[in-house]
């Protein structure tokens, strides 16, 4: 799955490309991966220029020269790809944008869970998806420590089921939630209501130093990510226990379970025992 560092590559590599472009037109051939009307969605698009490309926890936001937002979240297996031809076999491609030199940016997913929303420019972040995603650890310069763990304090659920819901903190898919939590000594089961401020303050600090770390080597690729034009990631090498055995620390072997349906590995030496 794409997360935060991802899609921050993603839109990084897209923003050089197609900022600037007009969107001719668009095509959807998979309607329900629109969250609107479609002919409100194209209508709203035709014609319009790309004026930046900006993004929210993992969230790519296409500002238009109309005061109008195209929303665009990758979850599990999204990707753009731009490029001069099209390739009309490509089944898994949903929604073509023409662009007014020529090229097509295609939004293709395999699994189609992926989804797209219009949002005009003063509702962006009163509405839905952006205003249920906490703090971004990658956009915003301040954080209020407090206030995130009165929200981490108020539930009982395991540390990285909380840290997994990007409500309060924004980015924090399942790679970086291992690492964050190794390096911040924290046991992946620990109850949320049991972290203290201290313990929130690390999290957040090695969130900020992790995620910008990530992006700075374009991701991790695992599995099936890669932004556009097969950009591949190369921050798997600097993974600290997600997807080993041994702790780099102890050299005790690493635990591997599932917290939320999600593989978790941890180093019960480092992290404590509970
Ligand atoms: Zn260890």
């Amino acid at each position: 799955m794409p997360e935060l560092a991802e899609v921050e590559t993603v839109r990084r590599t897209l923003e050089k490309e197609i900022v600037g472009l007009k969107i001719k037109d668009i095509d959807i051939r998979y309607e329900n991966m629109i969250d609107c009307d479609i002919n409100d969605f194209k209508s709203n698009i035709k014609g319009q220029n790309i004026i930046s490309l900006n993004r929210r926890g993992k969230v790519l936001i296409f500002n238009l020269s109309n005061n109008k937002n195209i929303l665009s979240h990758l979850r599990m297996e999204g990707k753009y790809f731009y490029e001069p031809n099209l390739n009309l076999d490509n089944k898994h491609v949903h929604v073509v944008f023409m662009l007014s030199n020529g090229y097509y940016l295609m939004y293709q997913d395999v699994r189609k869970f992926g989804r797209m929303w219009l949002r005009n420019n003063d509702e962006l972040y009163t509405t839905k998806p952006i205003i249920e995603i906490g703090f971004d650890p990658v956009l915003d310069k301040s954080y209020d420590v407090e206030k995130i763990y009165k929200e981490i304090h108020q539930r009982k659920i395991e540390i990285k089921a909380t840290l997994l819901d990007q409500s309060i903190i924004a980015g924090l898919g399942n790679i970086y939630v291992d690492e964050v939590l190794f390096y911040s000594k924290i046991n992946p089961h620990k109850p949320s209501n049991t972290i203290s401020i201290e313990e929130v303050e690390k999290i957040i600090k090695e969130t900020i130093r992790i995620l910008n770390l990530a992006i700075k080597y374009k991701g991790t690729t695992i599995k099936t990510f890669t932004s556009s034009h097969g950009v591949e990631g190369e921050y798997q090498k600097f993974l600290a226990v997600h997807t080993k055995t041994i702790c780099p620390c102890c050299n005790s072997k690493l635990i591997c379970d599932k917290i939320k349906g999600r593989t978790t590995y941890y180093c019960s030496m480092c992290q404590g025992e509970l």
